[in-house]
């Protein structure tokens, strides 16, 4: 194959939320999804990204090694990186021939021809569930039916372990049988090591502003930790007695 070229918006370095141990998160510019709560508009498009060769970002990413353990390593992310799959499948195989732990941190929305190749260098999937049921999803994302079923699908016949997440908004999705609507989804799903709630916050609302774009949750306060807490032991109550 030959070595494509792909777009970055950024790169975190010691980063200990997206996924195990120390890691370099790499941004991957692009994405279709409209989320009402997107923090990363800025991402949406290639627009303002870095272009990276496979050798520049790996050069980049072969200084970081020393500094990842526990676990850690390189995780994709985006907006959606599974956009720009032919960089991202030569990214993870690089990796992976040095050694190093990849996680990828998607919503599962790319070309489906590529998933079963990219999935073959990646460790472990952060899997952003955005809605319970096609309504709730377009009510979510803005988009109608994507390949995010298709991606689940694969990722469980190739017996990957993932870790599931959720957003959280305040009168959208914040509700008990809403809740439980999404342990239904995820009930069968072999092989989630964890299953995270994450409460909708603002912080990316000034990037809106900046990009002359209307904030779709404009108003909306961030969700309450306690809200947070009570739905997050409600749902591991429910996987604990299933
Ligand atoms: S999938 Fe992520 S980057 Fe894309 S619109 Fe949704 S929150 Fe934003």
């Amino acid at each position: 194959m030959m070595q494509s070229k792909g777009y970055v918006s950024k790169i975190e370095t010691f980063a200990t939320a997206d996924g195990p141990g120390i890691r370099t998160v790499v941004f991957l510019a692009g994405c279709t999804l409209r989320c009402l709560y997107c923090h990363n508009p800025d991402m949406w498009t290639t627009q303002g990204a870095s272009e990276y060769t496979v050798e520049q970002l790996m050069s980049r990413l072969r200084k970081m090694k020393p500094y990842f353990k526990n676990g850690g390593g390189v995780s994709f992310c985006g907006g959606e990186p599974l956009s720009q799959s032919d960089f991202l499948i030569q990214m993870l195989k690089a990796c992976k021939d040095e050694g190093i732990h990849t996680v990828l941190d998607t919503a599962g929305v790319g070309n489906p021809d590529a998933f079963e190749e990219v999935l073959s260098y990646t460790d472990l999937i952060l899997l952003d569930i955005k809605g319970v049921d096609e309504e709730n999803y377009y009510r979510l994302t803005q988009r109608k039916a994507s390949t995010a079923t298709k991606f689940l699908e694969t990722a469980i016949a190739m017996s990957k372990p993932m870790w599931l997440r959720h957003v959280v908004v305040p009168n959208i999705n914040d509700s008990i049988e809403h809740i439980e609507k999404l342990y239904e989804l995820i009930k069968d799903i072999p092989r989630v090591e964890r299953v995270e709630l994450l409460p909708y916050h603002t912080l990316g609302n000034t990037k809106y502003e900046k990009m002359n774009e209307p904030y779709p949750l404009e108003g909306v306060k961030a969700l309450e930790k306690d809200v947070v807490q009570k739905l997050q032991s409600h749902l591991d109550l429910l996987r604990l007695s299933a």
